[in-house]
Parts: structure tokens; sequence; C-alpha cells
């Protein structure tokens, strides 16, 4: 067969499931149960078609510079691409090299991580979790020499976010000419963004994505905060791969949506509002729930293999996420919908396991 010898040997990203047999309650892949603002709709309903007859902006100016003014950025300081998981993926070719060490990244987090160092070739190392399952930066700092590090706070599936204090002391003793990625894909749902770290750490760079908290998964649009230098390492990566990895529509839409920030904010305290209470109702059913600040919530109960209560909900018509690995095997990852969602949910794990 006419297959290179990379390919023979690649092993792709599983993505969530995204069924097309029957409709479910889909709690599984971290998607807003909100649509997107109304100015997208209105974007989209007087879009001109003849905008499309040229290529779009590759440099993708107006979103960058919107995006500059909503975090006191300049422009250069701001990279876009098709949905974070592009981001990341040239932030892994374009930082982490590793003759000057492995790239170290947490034994549990988003599963793309080894992946992209699969793809790229990058050697890698894992450092453990707490036993509470929180992250420990602690561990990043005996591993040197390593050629960066890569975390998603929040981290998924676990759910928990560390607080800036740690984030700035890991910053404080990791070597300034190694790049620190965080992924913060989920930060809108009540975590302590990095972004006041940037100013005084040339070697951070925050990656944050429209899919969740913005409700434009579909859309695929991510972006990046750092230095202009790093930003321009980005660019090189994209122009060497796909000049324009990100549409007319997107960048239009991209930039409707950050102009209605009273929407989204209103969205997302309904899902921090629907999580606590949604925590609540488990904690009351006699489950193990980790603290969230993210758009899910991961939880256990005693006796009760996570697989078993995958697949009885699977039966049930709703679904969730189950990691089958070591240390993640008891949890399922559960996404936050809407109020009745979750009351419907409840109602089941008090029908099936009680
Ligand atoms: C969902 C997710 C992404 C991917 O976001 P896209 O912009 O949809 O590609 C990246 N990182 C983490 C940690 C995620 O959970």
């Amino acid at each position: 067969m006419a297959l290179s010898q990379r390919i023979r040997k690649l092993k792709p990203y599983v993505a969530g499931e995204q069924p097309q047999d029957r409709v479910y309650l889909k709690l599984n892949t971290n998607e807003n149960p909100y649509p997107p603002s109304a100015k997208v709709q209105d974007a989209l309903r007087t879009f001109d078609s003849e905008r499309l007859r040229l290529y779009p902006d590759p440099l993708c100016r107006g979103l960058r510079r919107r995006l500059a003014e909503k975090y006191g950025l300049s422009p250069e300081e701001v990279f876009v691409s098709n949905g974070s998981d592009e981001v990341l993926s040239f932030c892994f070719y374009a930082f982490f090299d590793s003759t000057e060490g492995k790239l170290l990244f947490p034994e549990v987090t988003y599963s793309f991580y080894p992946v992209y160092c699969d793809y790229y070739g990058i050697a890698f190392e894992t450092v453990p979790l707490s036993p509470s399952l929180s992250l420990d930066l602690r561990g990043f700092l005996g591993k040197n020499p390593s050629c960066g590090i890569i975390f998603a706070n929040p981290n998924t599936p676990t759910g928990t976010c560390l607080p800036l204090g740690e984030v700035t002391r890991l910053l404080q003793n990791y070597p300034p000419s190694k790049a620190v990625v965080i992924d913060e894909a989920y930060i809108d749902f009540g975590g302590e963004s990095a972004l006041p770290l940037l100013s005084d750490f040339s070697n951070l760079l925050i990656v944050r994505t429209f899919s969740k908290s913005m409700s434009l998964a579909g859309l695929r649009l991510g972006f990046a905060m750092g230095r202009k230098e790093l930003i321009q390492a980005l660019f090189a990566a994209k122009d060497a791969f796909n000049s324009y990895p990100v549409n007319t529509l997107t960048q239009l839409i991209g930039e409707m949506a950050l102009s209605d920030e009273p929407y989204y904010n209103a969205i997302t305290g309904k899902i921090i509002a629907t999580r606590e209470r949604f925590s609540k109702a488990l904690l009351g059913l006699g489950w193990h729930v980790l603290p969230s600040k993210a758009n899910f919530v991961f939880a256990s109960k005693k006796g009760i293999p996570g697989k078993k209560v995958y697949s009885k909900l699977k039966e049930a018509g709703i679904l969730v996420r189950h990691f089958d690995k070591e240390r993640t095997r008891d949890f399922i990852r559960i996404t936050i919908g809407k109020d009745e969602d979750m009351d419907r949910l409840i109602d089941s794990l008090a029908n099936l396991f009680s």
C-alpha cells in the first residue's frame, strides 16, 4: 500500500462521540448548551456571499484587533487559527524541541498532547497529579533539563484549576528560555487566568478557544496570547502549513461574538450556577465530585466502574465521557447543560445506581 512510514506509525487522537444514530442528551464533549449570540445570527443572515470570492485576510487583522482590545494587549501579541487544536499543534511545532530535553505535561490531561508529540517526534515525560487529582506544578521543576511545559488550567478531564499564585511560582522557577504553554480552554467558567503574567514572563503563551464559553464549537476558532516573538513563530508555523486556516465567515463571526460580552457573561453565569447546583445534587446521591472551574464535572461513585455508568446512561439516551486509563477509570466526565438536562441526568443516576 502507498503509505508512508509516518502514517503507519501514527496514533491519532480519539475525539468524543458525535453519534448520528439517535437523539442523545449530549453531555460528553463540553459543548455549550446555549446558542451563540444573536449578533452571530444577524451576521450570518446579512452576510454577502460575494465576499467569499476572495481569499480571507491571512493575518486576521480585524479579529486580532478585537481580541487585543478585550485582553489589553497589542494585536502583535495575538494569534488566531482554525480551532485551538490547530493553535496547539503549531505551538508543539514552534516551541518544543526534544534535543533540549523532554516536554513535560501532567499524567492526566488533554489527551491530544501525546498525539502532537508523536506527530512531531517530540519526546515527553508526564508529571503525576496530586492524590486528590489536582495539578501539582512542583513536579515540573525537578525534571530539568526539559524543553518546555504544557498544561491545561482548568485541567481536563478533572476540571480542577490552580490559583494564579502557583502558576506564578512555576514561571519564577522555570528557565525563561523554555516555553510554558497554558491551555485555558475552560478559563471563562470561573478559573484564574495567567493573563496578568504575560507582562513579566516572555516565555509564557496562553491558548484559548471560542468552542466552549463562546458556544461556537462548530465554527473552529482558537487563539493564543503571548509576546510578539512567540506569536511571530506561530505565524511562521502556520504559513508553512496553510496560509488561510481561518475563513472569511469565521473571522467575521468571531468579531461579532466578541462584540456581545453581556450575552456571554449571562450564559457563562448560568452554566456556573447549574454546575454548582448539579454538583450538590450528585453529592446528595453519594457521588464523589472533584471541585470544578470548568463547564463539566468529573465524578465517581464507589463500587461502580465508570465504564458501567457510561454504558447504562447511553442506554438511557444520555452521553457522558469515560476515559479508560488507570487514574480516571472510576470516573465519568459530565458536561454541564441546561438545568433541565442536569435534572434528567440526576433522575437517571438516582434510578440506575441507588
Ligand atoms: C476542547 C479543548 C480544546 C479544543 O478546542 P477547539 O478550539 O475546539 O479545537 C483544546 N484544549 C482543551 C483542554 C480542550 O478541552
